[in-house]
Order: structure tokens, then C-alpha cells, then sequence
């Protein structure tokens, strides 16, 4: 309970003004009663502290003479760069020593320094009078008459290697990055290492401030600093039976957390979701309301791994470490900016997503994304997932039919694979051959018998892959040759740039390209459609098949016996792994790569397409498979268009090739009718 009445604040404002300016040493007085006494936002608003109770701990943390460092692995929405600010500026006032500030870019340093630091400073009365004439302010550091705190980045050339520093607020401490020197030879240690050795001086009697949300597990920084603390949670009382827990997700399960209603056919809705939303508590299973929220927080208690609460509030038990490093985690369940509501509903919309969803770890639930590793080996997988269907069959709860080409530069691979209600997935055939008329018989044309005996079917999308930059014309040509309105074909690419969405459909534009033989490929494709496959999107999902799912589940995949047997089928579908390498393009997305990079991963990327035309042809609703697909092995209603005449490699220029093949189309277009 925040116990800080009226009159003991006036106290404090009449001792600080009028005592501590005439006495020195300046005395120490607790932060928490400064920071609400004193505290003043950039807007210079006072301090609010009934919108961040958890805060106190924090000060007290501060104050504790055994603490050398305070890690706040906090969500966001929890004021963590707002108390920052208001323990930078209260050890301004009262106990003025060298410090540093640092961050993660100079941009970032600099906004900070110009738009958050000053402007605190300056809205303090304490502190305003203490600082430089405006214009002989700089953001490369913050200085008054007693002290200075340099501005660093962690890109900076030294990190100051000369300074010694007594304070240190490092802030976006996950974000660091450990560059390298222009030689590419990586400097001693990590960033975070630099800046904590600018505090040897004082080693003993040094205060630091780290602060981030988390990243990813195992490379974060402030997961690390986190681990060698005390490791704090943040436990509040349920109104009621008065048990001390830690808020959490919960996975709906009943043993606590936030629960939400789903709709009638079980499914999530983001808007039901947000309606619906409440709190379980985790021993009396009673529902808490949002109206409870501020009474919880502002009962909560900073708790050290080892100790619980009791329903008296009193802390119990010893703690497993020492605190000299005070580490707190905090997730935005506890934002008090935020309903139950809110909080379901960023968790609906994100669930499905992996990129989505790791900001909803990181940010909300502040705790570190686990990037897929691999799990099971190809012979579990090929256990597990293996059904008694018959190979080139349909089963029979299937109802739509798919296929896939990779091509190769000898030879082609191809996929045939079936979707049904409830995301469930099953690979019908797989074959590999050498021209594209064998393509053409054996999976864009050829009908599947269904183990219902209903019709048989033939894919009703095909993605060829056109990737392969020596066989892109010939792919686009065949696509168009074949393609059908009952049968499509389209040409299909992996795409490693995360779009936030399963695929893109692009239409191919030849002034993108720079090289020449781009163009003249773009040329010629010119308007040809090309599914973008969103590798960071299937990938999880074929890894969730391979390594959790069991035939007959939701979201699941199952393979014929006779086809698991084959072991390098499966181990060509294992076949992928997500790296400890983040993409150039998204720093914060770890690229997905070949498991075994010596052996083919074809049958995997031709499923991967299979997945994504699933998502194309259902546009995302996958209650479509509830319905049978329409029979399309008749011969087609609409004539297919005319294959484009093959082109003689010596034709004239490309701009001007391309005219007269628009206008000879035109030609004989006229010449039909
Ligand atoms: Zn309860």
C-alpha cells in the first residue's frame, strides 16, 4: 500500500526547499517521497504516483545502500523511462555526482536528452535553477555546476572510455547493438560491458539503472542482467480471497489468468474477447473485475525469487540471492492505462501470428520470444504423424485439393496436398520428374480419386516456383499456358521479408529491376501475378506440424504411412530450422534455413507453397473447407488463353520486342472475332 499522506509530503516539500539549500551535506531523503513530492513529468505535470505504484519499489530499491544496480525488465505502459527520469533528476538535486546516459542510437540519445531529460529537469524547481542557460545547453551531455552526465550510444566510437562515472541510467538496453570496428574485428566485449566499466571508479558505491522490455531469449541483455539478480515479480492480492499472485496470460485452462469468451464454434474474436474479458483468480478461481485493478496494484509487493506473500501482505521466506543487483520484472497486465479488455484483445490479434505474437511477448507480457528451435528428430516426426491413407487419395474428411513445383535446374518436384475442415492438412502425393508435360499429366492435371468415392479432383491452385532465375520465363510461360479459371496456376517465390501477412501477390513490373537480365525477364512477364510466399509466416506453422501436432488434430498434418517410410521424403521435410541469425533487412526476425544444408529441401518448400495457396484460395477464411471444392475435372468451361509463341532470343531491342508483341496480340485478337 502506498502510504504517503498530505502532510508528511508538505514535510518533505518545507524540509527540502527551505533546509537542505542551507545545510550542508545535502541529507539523503527518500526517493519515493522526492519523486512524489518533486517529481515532474516532460510536460511538467506533477509526478502521478497512483498511476505506477510498482514505482516505489523501484525508489526504495534506489535507496537501499546494499543495491548497486536496478534492472527493470518491464512491458511497456508501466512509466519505466518516466521513474528513470525522476531518480536521474532527484540525485541532480540532492546528491550531485558524475553519471552517464546512455541508449541505444544517437538519434534516440539525443530526442531523449532534448525532449525528456531537459524538460524534466527544467519543469523541477530544484533542478531548474541548477541548469546552464538554454542556449548553452547541449544533448552530447547534461551538466550543472556539481556535476556532468555525458549522453552515449551504444554505436558511439568509445563509450567513453575515460569517464568514470558514480550514476548510470542505461536505457533500450535489449537494443544495444555490439558493433564492430571498422576492420570488422569485434571490440573487446559487449556494449553493456563498456558501459558498466566506466563505473570501476566507484565500484562500491556506484548506482545504475538498466531498463528495456526483453527480446530475444538467450541474446537479450537485459534478460542476462536479469538473471544474475534478485529477481523480483510484482504479486497483488485477489480482492477476494486476498491471495498474493503474480498476474499472468494463463492459457485459459482454469488455473488463473485472463479469461475471455469465444464464439459459438469455439473460436476467438478480438471484439467478443475484449467485451468478455476478465481476471481468474488463481487459487479462488473468482472472476476480477477491471473496477479492482487499481485497489491490486496499488496492495502489490515487490517480491525476490524465494519469498511469496502472504494474505496479510507480509513478505515470507529468504531470498535466494543477495540484492546487490535488484532485478524486476513487470508485464503490462499491470498497466494501469489498460483494461482486461485491452489486453485480451492485443492477445486475440496477435495470437496467430508469430511476429505479431513476439511483440506481444516482448512489450506486453515482458518476457523474452523463443525463436522455433527444432525439437524432434525425422523419425519421430514420421511416427507421429503417419495415417493409414492410401497414397494418391484423398482422405476422406478432405475436401479441397492443392499442389506445388519446385523446379530444379534438371528436374522438377512436386507436391500434391488436401485441406479440410479445421485447418487440417494432409500430403496426398509427392513425385519427382523431368519435362513439364510429365508436370503437367502427373500433378497440375491429373485427377485424385477422393476415399469418400466422390469426385475426384484435380488441385484447384497450383504454385510453380519461379525462383529458380534460370527457368523464371519458362515458369511464367507454363503458368499462363495452363491456368484455368476451375485449376489455377500461378508462379509462386519465397519471400524473405516479413510483410506481416501470409503472402503478397505482386504483379511483376519490369522498371523494379536494375539488372539486365531482371529486366528483360520482367519484360516478359510483364503482368504475370506472382504469389510471394511469407517465409517467417508458414515456416512456424509446418514446425508446429512436425513437432506438436498429431493427425486429426486442428492445424494439423498427416502423411500416409507408405510415405513416411520413406526417409528422405521426411528428412527433406525436416528439413528447415530458424537460424540464430537475424535478417539484414529486420534485425529483430531470426532467418529460417536449411537444417542439414548439404541435403534438399524441395518436398518442404513445395508444402510451404501448398500451405500459403491454401491461404490464397481461401483468402484467409478457412471455413470455405468446410464445403466441398466444385468438381473441375471435366473439361473446362472458358477456353484457356493461348500460350504465348515462343520467343527467338536475336529479336530486336526489349522496349521495342515488347510493342510489337502487344500489338501483334492485338492482330490477332481481331483475327478471332
Ligand atoms: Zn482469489
Amino acid at each position: 500500500m502506498i502510504a504517503f499522506a498530505d502532510d508528511q509530503l508538505s514535510i518533505f516539500d518545507t524540509f527540502v526547499t527551505e533546509v537542505q539549500s542551507s545545510f550542508a551535506p545535502r541529507p539523503l531523503l527518500p526517493s519515493w517521497e522526492w519523486v512524489c513530492a518533486n517529481g515532474r513529468t516532460h510536460e511538467a505535470q506533477p509526478f502521478d504516483a497512483t498511476q505506477m505504484p510498482w514505482a516505489k519499489g523501484v525508489c526504495e530499491a534506489w535507496d537501499n545502500p546494499d543495491v548497486r544496480e536496478i534492472v527493470l525488465m518491464w512491458g511497456t505502459r508501466l512509466g519505466k523511462t518516466m521513474v528513470s527520469l525522476q531518480l536521474v533528476a532527484k540525485t541532480f538535486a540532492t546528491d550531485p555526482k558524475n553519471g552517464i546516459f546512455a541508449t541505444s542510437t544517437q538519434d534516440l540519445a539525443i530526442r531523449t536528452a532534448n525532449e525528456k531529460l531537459y524538460k524534466v529537469l527544467a519543469a523541477i524547481e530544484q533542478t531548474q535553477k541548477l541548469l546552464m542557460p538554454e542556449h548553452l545547453r547541449t544533448a552530447k551531455q547534461i551538466q550543472i555546476s556539481d556535476c556532468t552526465w555525458p549522453v552515449v550510444w551504444s554505436g558511439s566510437n568509445s563509450m567513453l572510455a575515460d569517464w568514470g562515472a558514480h550514476y548510470g541510467w542505461a536505457n533500450e538496453v535489449s537494443k544495444w547493438v555490439d558493433k564492430k570496428s571498422a576492420d570488422g574485428v569485434g571490440k573487446q566485449g559487449d556494449t553493456l560491458t563498456q558501459f558498466l566499466e566506466r563505473f570501476k571508479d566507484y565500484w562500491q558505491t556506484r548506482k545504475v539503472l538498466l531498463e528495456c522490455s526483453p527480446g530475444l531469449k538467450g541474446k537479450c541483455k537485459i534478460e542476462a542482467k536479469f538473471l544474475q539478480s534478485n529477481q523480483c515479480h510484482y504479486h497483488v492480492p485477489c480482492p477476494h480471497c486476498k491471495s498474493f499472485q503474480v498476474l499472468k496470460m494463463g492459457k485459459g485452462d482454469g488455473a488463473g489468468g485472463i479469461v475471455f469468451e469465444k464464439t459459438r464454434d469455439g473460436k476467438l474474436d478480438a471484439e467478443l474477447a475484449q467485451r468478455t474479458a476478465a481476471y481468474e483468480c488463481e487459487k479462488c478461481r473468482k472472476r476480477i473485475k477491471d473496477d479492482d485493478r487499481w485497489w491490486m496494484m496499488r496492495c502489490g509487493k515487490w517480491v525476490p525469487r524465494g519469498c511469496r506473500v502472504d494474505k496479510k501482505g507480509k513478505l515470507c521466506g529468504k531470498p535466494e540471492r543477495s540484492c546487490e543487483i535488484w532485478g524486476a520484472q513487470l508485464s503490462s497486465l499491470y498497466s494501469l492505462q489498460l483494461r482486461w479488455g485491452n489486453i485480451a484483445r492485443q492477445f486475440v490479434e496477435s495470437y496467430k501470428n508469430p511476429i505479431k505474437l513476439q511483440v506481444f511477448k516482448n512489450d506486453w507480457e515482458a518476457v523474452t520470444w523463443e525463436p522455433f528451435y527444432i525439437k524432434t528428430e525425422p523419425d519421430q516426426v514420421a511416427e507421429r504423424l503417419a495415417t493409414e491413407d492410401a497414397v494418391g487419395i484423398m482422405p476422406a474428411w478432405s475436401t479441397w485439393l492443392f499442389s506445388a513445383v519446385d523446379v530444379q535446374a534438371e528436374y522438377f518436384k512436386w507436391i500434391k496436398v488436401a485441406a479440410g475442415p479445421g485447418e487440417r492438412v494432409a500430403i496426398v502425393a509427392r513425385g519427382a520428374c523431368d519435362t513439364w508435360e510429365e508436370v503437367y499429366a502427373q500433378c497440375v492435371n491429373s485427377a485424385t480419386p477422393h476415399a469418400d468415392g466422390g469426385a475426384a479432383l484435380m488441385p484447384c491452385l497450383t504454385l510453380i516456383d519461379s525462383g529458380d532465375g534460370h527457368k523464371t520465363d519458362e515458369v511464367y510461360r507454363k503458368c499462363r499456358e495452363w491456368t484455368r479459371p476451375d485449376r489455377l496456376v500461378l508462379p509462386c517465390k519465397g519471400d524473405n521479408t516479413d510483410s506481416g501477412a501470409s503472402y503478397v501477390k505482386s504483379v511483376v513490373v519490369p522498371e523494379k529491376h536494375k539488372s539486365k537480365t531482371l529486366k528483360r525477364q520482367a519484360l516478359r512477364a510483364q503482368g504475370a501475378v506472382v504469389i510471394r510466399v511469407n517465409s517467417f509466416w508458414h515456416e512456424p506453422i509446418i514446425n508446429r506440424w512436425l513437432s506438436e501436432r498429431k493427425p486429426g488434430e486442428p492445424d494439423s498434418l498427416s502423411v500416409p504411412a507408405e510415405l513416411c517410410d520413406d526417409e528422405e521424403f521426411i528428412h527433406d521435410l525436416c528439413n528447415g530450422v530458424q537460424s540464430g541469425n537475424p535478417s539484414k533487412m529486420q534485425p529483430d526476425r531470426m532467418l529460417w534455413v536449411q537444417r542439414w544444408p548439404n541435403d534438399p529441401n524441395d518436398y518442404r518448400d513445395g508444402l510451404k507453397y501448398c500451405r500459403c495457396a491454401m491461404d490464397a484460395k481461401f483468402r484467409g477464411n478457412w471455413r470455405v473447407a468446410d464445403g466441398r471444392q466444385p468438381a473441375n475435372t471435366a473439361a473446362p468451361v472458358l477456353k484457356p488463353r493461348d500460350p504465348e509463341p515462343q520467343q527467338r532470343a536475336d529479336e530486336g531491342g526489349r522496349g521495342r520486342r515488347f510493342t510489337r508483341e502487344r500489338t501483334r496480340s492485338r492482330r490477332e485478337r481481331m483475327a478471332r472475332r
